[in-house]
């Protein structure tokens, strides 16, 4: 491939570039940009991120470059690992020394010594992060390009730079980033260096569960997810990373009835969600909205393969999953388990006697994310045949509308009680307690049955009625 000297040259015009440059000449070092930045200038993915590399001391050279950008820039060392940060106007300069690394078995660790830039860039975990462009004002702009990165870039090719058993075995986190590079950039990962993933997948186990997560956060949030989750199943490292998801593999055929192979259905989901929404919880939920289906897979003589409850069950599962992966236990986890719970729910509604009270319970369930309910649902449809398809949907379009009707009528999305808990203790004298639940509750339950609109007046008459008959009475 020829070298895009334009492009090259359009990125090294920034200020940020030359002002680092004058600062590597003013001390006698060798330096590059080097890394992510460089792969996404050829990408076209703009960067604000940086990082240099100095055949030296980074640290020395970061703090070079802060005093030419004057009093106000700071320079913040992170001596253990022997680099240094300098913010540049939005950008996050990173400034390290050339290194050389070996590693032991047990340990994603390396033992570090200063190297040249060769060194340095054997290191890196695929040709095209393994880029660099010197900054040195004699050679400017100049490419270093030891092993092919830039005619991997074009190809569309993950491929480490020295043998792949010793890049995978030495740092076992770079199976999980060339998957998500391949997902991220739609590069398909080189025979060789793919067959070494295979035979190191069991080495992934001395990675911690956060790094893991973070690059499964990154394959959810890529434009075709899927690729990179069937990257892991087809390396194996799926088995062990997540093995409720492999779980859902396979097809089973009983008396000739087959029910889909719920892996495949699952990311076809989650394909569909990414063309609609960046939402990663959302992602998260399309991820898992089946997850329950393996632990209640029953056959059914006259009904067939069935999975009853499975919304429930895998609503039970979101926790563990998110907490052995250390996905966070906020509201995020309450949103994704409450998708996978109601996941089936709007399907129930299609039904043309399907009463208001229906509608205004998936409402009331659903609150604020009804509308993130009902893009799962549509995205859920994965059937072959168009017929079908266009059934389901136009079925859908109905439940929206008649959602939108009753919402309109009701505001039930954001219920707040009309009479609440304290306005019940001050009718009649009652403290805290009981009493005062069954009372709220009881209001609630006859505004979404329809029994009573969702207003004061009305629910207050209503509560009086109810009072009377749990022998309490109102006070003077
Ligand atoms: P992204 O910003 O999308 O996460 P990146 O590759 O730009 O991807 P970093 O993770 O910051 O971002 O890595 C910067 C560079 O450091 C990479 O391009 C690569 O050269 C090198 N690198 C990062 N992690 C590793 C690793 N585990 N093994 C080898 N080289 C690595």
């Amino acid at each position: 491939m020829d070298i895009p000297y334009e492009e090259i040259e359009r990125h090294l015009n920034r200020p940020v570039f030359k002002l680092v440059s004058q600062a590597a000449d003013e001390i006698n070092m060798e330096c590059y940009v080097i890394g992510g930045y460089v792969r996404d200038i050829f990408l076209h993915r703009p960067s604000k991120d940086i990082d240099f590399v100095a055949v030296g001391n980074g640290i020395a050279l970061a703090k070079a470059v802060a005093k030419k950008m004057g009093r106000q820039s700071k320079v913040n060392i992170y001596r253990n690992f022997g680099t240094a940060q300098v913010k540049y106007k939005g950008y996050d300069l990173e400034f390290v020394g050339a290194r050389k690394e070996s590693y032991n078995h047990d340990s994603r660790k390396p033992i570090v010594e200063d190297g040249t830039l060769e060194d340095d860039l054997k290191r890196r975990d695929f040709t095209i992060n393994a880029l660099a462009l010197c900054l040195n004002s004699n050679r400017y702009g100049e490419l270093v390009d030891y092993f092919d990165g830039l005619q991997d870039l074009e190809n569309g090719i993950i491929r480490s730079p020295l043998d792949p058993n010793i890049t995978f075995s030495d740092d076992p986190l770079r199976m999980m980033r060339a998957i998500r590079f391949a997902s991220q950039l739609g590069f398909d990962i080189y025979p060789e260096t793919f067959d070494a993933i295979t035979a190191n997948k069991e080495r992934i186990t001395i990675v911690s569960a956060e790094r893991i997560t973070d690059e499964l956060n990154k394959i959810l949030l890529s434009p075709k997810p899927s690729v990179g989750f069937v990257l892991q199943e087809k390396t194996g490292l799926l088995d062990l990373i997540f093995p409720e998801l492999a779980a859902l593999k396979g097809v089973e055929n009983r008396d000739g009835i087959q029910h889909k192979d719920n892996f495949y259905h699952t990311l076809a989901v989650l394909d569909n969600i990414a063309r609609k929404s960046d939402n990663l919880w959302l992602r998260w939920a399309a991820l898992l909205h089946d997850i329950g289906k393996p632990a209640t897979k029953r056959w059914d003589y006259h009904v067939g393969w069935t999975f009853h409850n499975h919304n429930h069950v895998g609503g039970k599962m979101v926790p563990k999953i998110f907490r052995r992966m250390r996905l966070p236990l906020n509201e995020k986890m309450k949103y994704v388990q409450k998708m996978v719970i109601l996941h089936m729910r709007p399907m129930q509604l299609v039904d043309d006697q399907v009463t208001d009270s229906a509608l205004r319970r998936l409402l009331f369930d659903a609150g604020d994310d009804i509308d993130d309910l009902m893009m799962l649902c549509e995205a859920d449809v994965t059937t072959k045949n168009p017929e079908k398809a266009r059934l389901y949907l136009r079925n859908f379009a109905m439940v929206r509308n008649k959602l939108k009707e009753i919402e309109e009528k009701d505001r039930i999305r954001n219920f707040q009680p009309p009479v609440n808990g304290n306005e019940i203790m001050e009718t009649f004298g009652l403290s805290p307690g009981k009493e005062v639940g069954i009372l709220k509750s009881a209001i609630k339950e006859a505004i979404l049955d329809g029994k009573i609109p969702n207003e004061h007046d009305a629910a207050y008459r209503f509560m009086l009625e109810k009072a009377k008959e749990m022998g309490l009475k109102p006070r003077q």
